[in-house]
């Protein structure tokens, strides 16, 4: 029996002990077997998963069972992740607890080995397989590409419909648009606010793209996640660890996009603190860094693509607007990204980029958006993605 061919039963058993999370979601009926859609439940894991515990190939369910028993007993809990391969027991609880079980005696265990890396439930060695993300139909993830595109700001009621018609038109899978801005200046522009969710629920209506929308404020969180697709946690606030538990408890996936001066392990460790609250549903993005280099606003940071692909299953994204700072620019670092194995990219893009309240410099206007999209179509085709 496949390791696949028993993963359905899982929920109903782990779903009895608040202490045992499944990180894997349910298999939506309509989505293929092989793609594993999240889905949030308010489970917070309490306490570190320490140890893996990988069951070989063929090992059955009761057997998966009896290893998430024992540990019960010894007063630890489990979380289970049917893998494509293999099932695979992250097991928490104290260190000494864990040691003093027989775990690699037990029936269709295969290794067990320490987790020790820091992040845990977001690292790779967890839940090998990749995670697809999935708003309003649109998948991010093993394969699926999300092109997001829009406006870095929502000005007015028509630049916004005029830029989604066109990001719609394009192809792209989800549109973008701030009505809370960070602003490095408190005189600039701050954003719309609450008129601005509105305006792209009415540009949600008529194109059908889910959105995703930043949100900066614990105090906007129930306009923000009711309005929005996918709620973007920005560069400025990956390291707001009580915002990022807070969206963890949230019912809608979470763009996380890197710190400006943030590593690698700080960007999977603020995915963690999401992922511990219970959401699973985390992309990760990189939106470049800050480094002596001054020629273009940030540093694109393509090596950080393919290390989080090794590290996480989390899907990984790119935004080369923001790192570029100039239009000219993003075409090249999103060819860049695409090339180096991004599950997506996210991009601005404007009607009148000279009139544009925030980021002009870098918003690509809608004219020339068709053609930077068959680009960015015909170079993830090439690296065998399907526009999600
Ligand atoms: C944005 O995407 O609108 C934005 C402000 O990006 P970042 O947080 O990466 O600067
Ligand atoms: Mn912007």
């Amino acid at each position: 029996m496949s390791a696949r061919a028993y993963a359905p039963r899982f929920p109903p058993r782990l779903r009895r002990h608040d202490q045992l999370v499944r990180v894997t979601g349910d298999i939506a009926s309509n989505i293929a077997e092989r793609d594993r859609v999240y889905t949030w439940r308010p489970m917070a894991v309490t306490g570190a998963p320490e140890l893996l515990i990988v069951m070989g190939a063929h090992a059955t369910t009761d057997q998966v069972e009896e290893v998430v028993a024992r540990l019960e007993e010894a007063g630890c809990a489990a979380l289970v992740t049917p893998g494509r391969e293999a099932t695979v027991i992250g097991a928490i609880g104290e260190r000494e607890l864990l040691a003093a079980l027989p775990l690699e005696g037990y029936a269709g265990v295969e290794q067990v080995l320490p987790i020790l890396k820091p992040y845990k439930l977001v690292s790779r060695e967890l839940s090998p397989d990749p995670t697809v993300i999935e708003a309003r139909g649109r998948r991010i993830g093993d394969g699926y590409f999300g092109f997001i595109a829009g406006p870095c700001s929502v000005e007015t009621r028509e630049q916004t419909l005029e830029t989604a018609r066109v990001v719609a038109a394009v192809g792209a899978t989800m549109l973008r648009g701030g009505a809370f801005k960070p602003r490095t200046s408190p005189y600039a522009f701050q954003g719309l606010g609450d008129e601005a969710l509105d305006i792209l629920r009415e540009a949600r209506e008529e194109t059908g793209l889910p959105l995703v929308t930043e949100l900066m404020d614990p105090r906007h969180v129930e306009e923000v996640v009711d309005a929005t697709d996918v709620i973007q946690i920005g560069a400025r606030n990956m390291s707001n660890f009580s915002l990022l538990a807070e969206v963890g408890r949230a019912s809608k996936p979470v763009l996380l996009k890197r710190g400006l001066s943030a590593t690698v392990e700080d960007l999977l460790m603020a995915a963690e603190y999401i992922v511990k609250e219970g959401n699973s549903a985390v992309i990760l993005c990189e939106r470049g860094i800050k480094t002596f280099e001054t020629s273009t606003r940030f540093t694109l940071d393509i090596g950080a693509i393919p290390v989080l692909k090794q590290e996480t299953h989390l899907p990984v994204i790119v935004d080369p607007s923001h790192a570029a700072g100039r239009r000219d620019l993003v075409l090249p670092l999103a060819r860049a990204a695409v090339a180096a194995g991004a599950d997506g990219i996210i991009v601005e893009t404007h009607p009148r980029p000279e009139e544009a309240l925030s980021d002009g410099p870098q918003q690509i206007p809608t004219a020339e958006f068709p053609e930077f999209a068959a680009e960015i179509r015909a170079l993830a085709s090439l690296m065998g993605r399907t526009i999600g």
